[in-house]
């Protein structure tokens, strides 16, 4: 349940993110031209009157919000402050957010869903302090396509190589960008599975498992070097109620674990390939879970795994060898800066973005991510406080601090019950505005 924000706090709650106006520091802002009135509800009187017209330039900024620290560094600095704000809040509590300090003492685990192998990749493996040869094999085997399956190179950290298929004709590209798409729908599958596990924990019906226990995660995900996606997760049980309460004493961090283990060795989603043979979706063998510990020192405390969580939630699809922004046409595949691994899996998600049976997965229009449709942060709604509710409680202390800074603090117009704002805002370009702009806003010319 999503907690109201304390209207009578909103001066004192602290905003997440750095200081000073978004907008300012956003590398493309979105520029406004209108007018906002705040109106007292009851009288009718304009408690506040606020033109574009005054403004510097005579637009408003809007900052671009933009994600990807390649598109904008403010903005991606914001959504990691933010992030980390909502992950932590969740597995740690947030008394000034709404989130009981409680919930660190519940159930929780960190866990890693895998993708599986379609295809030999170069890699790096690195054993205690030892750099170890990517793919040692004995005897001079090699594929159908005449290329080795062996390679006994021992890859530096920022070899090029690492994550590229040994034979990109063997490589299971077809497999790899279906399952980018599909891994959303797996992750579904694995959570119903999860709470069908409770209940057969509980000897209850799956249908009256929440009222004994209730189970909320936060995933982020992360594109690895080979091009898919991994799901970095952290689980909780709580007790019944709207709000996270204390969950029964047999819902134990142990059995959470055992409950993720095997929910996700069991399920899979069936897809079919191009030429109609089946092809299942499921986990990669390598599942990592592991309890969250209570505090913020070390490995595994719940403030190093929100940090890490938070980390990889901006971490974008460019570090992947993806693009950062959709492609308009097969052609511009072969223009992108992209390893050729990359630009196949490209190249495939658009291929199959052309079969009907693929439509719901809108492959053409996430091919520059290879096929992930982009839900880097998502959790349960239970879990903790949303992005929407850090935003709204930041634009709410902004615009606190801006009427205290015109003299008018105390005007008990910025309660939100007892005003009413009407904005009238108008697009006028996107960018910040420049001395030019000035020059022709002072003339009165159009720019
Ligand atoms: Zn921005
Ligand atoms: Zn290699
Ligand atoms: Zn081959």
């Amino acid at each position: 349940m999503r907690p109201a924000l304390p209207s009578a706090t909103y001066t004192t709650l602290p905003p997440v993110g750095p200081p000073g106006s978004l907008a300012d520091r956003c590398s493309s802002p979105i520029r406004l031209a209108g007018e906002r009135l705040t109106l007292n509800r009851d009288t009718g009187e304009i408690v506040e009157r606020f033109a574009s017209t005054d403004a510097p330039f005579g637009v408003v900024l809007l900052a671009c919000g933009n994600r990807r620290a390649s598109r904008c560094q403010s903005c991606s600095d914001v959504y990691r402050h933010d992030a980390y704000a909502l992950v932590r809040a969740g597995v740690a509590g947030d008394a000034e957010r709404g989130v009981p300090i409680d919930v660190s003492t519940h159930p929780r685990v960190f866990a890693t869903f895998t993708a599986p192998s379609f295809g030999a990749v170069h890699r790096r493996v690195v054993r205690g302090t030892s750099l170890l040869p990517c793919r040692a094999r004995s005897g001079e085997e090699s594929c159908v396509h005449g290329r080795p399956i062996s390679c006994p190179v021992r890859h530096e950290a920022n070899d090029q190589a690492v994550g590229q298929p040994l034979c990109p004709a063997c490589y299971d590209y077809t497999g790899a960008v279906l399952w980018n798409a599909e891994v959303g729908a797996l992750w579904r599958r694995t959570t119903i599975a999860m709470t069908r596990l409770l209940a057969a924990r509980a000897g209850v019906p799956r249908s009256e498992i929440g009222r004994l226990v209730r189970l909320s995660f936060v995933k982020v995900a992360e594109f690895q070097t080979r091009g898919l996606v991994h799901l970095h997760v952290i689980l909780r049980l709580d007790g019944p109620g709207p709000r996270p309460t204390a969950p029964p004493t047999w819902a134990t961090s142990e059995l959470l674990s055992e409950i993720v283990a095997a929910a996700a060795v069991q399920t899979s989603l069936r897809t079919q390939r191009p030429d109609g043979t089946p092809l299942l979706v499921r986990w990669g063998v390598q599942l990592d879970v592991r309890p969250i510990r209570a505090g913020s020192e070390g490995e595994g405390s719940d403030t190093s795994v929100a940090g890490y969580l938070a980390k990889y939630a901006t971490k974008a699809a460019e570090s992947a060898g993806g693009a950062d922004r959709p492609l308009r046409s097969p052609y511009e595949i072969g223009l992108l800066p992209v390893s050729p691994h990359a630009r196949a899996m490209m190249a495939t998600a658009w291929s199959l973005g052309a079969d009907r049976r693929y439509e719901h997965l809108r492959l053409r229009a996430w091919a520059h991510m290879l096929g992930f449709r982009g839900h880097f942060l998502t959790k349960a709604r239970r879990y903790s406080v949303t992005f929407g509710y850090l935003r709204t409680a930041r634009v709410r202390y902004r615009a606190n601090l801006a009427m205290i800074a015109r003299g008018i603090n105390g005007v008990p117009a910025m309660a939100e019950e007892s005003t009413l704002v009407i904005r009238a805002f108008a697009f006028a370009g996107v960018g910040a505005p420049s001395l030019a702009d000035l020059v022709g806003h002072q003339d009165g010319s159009a720019p």
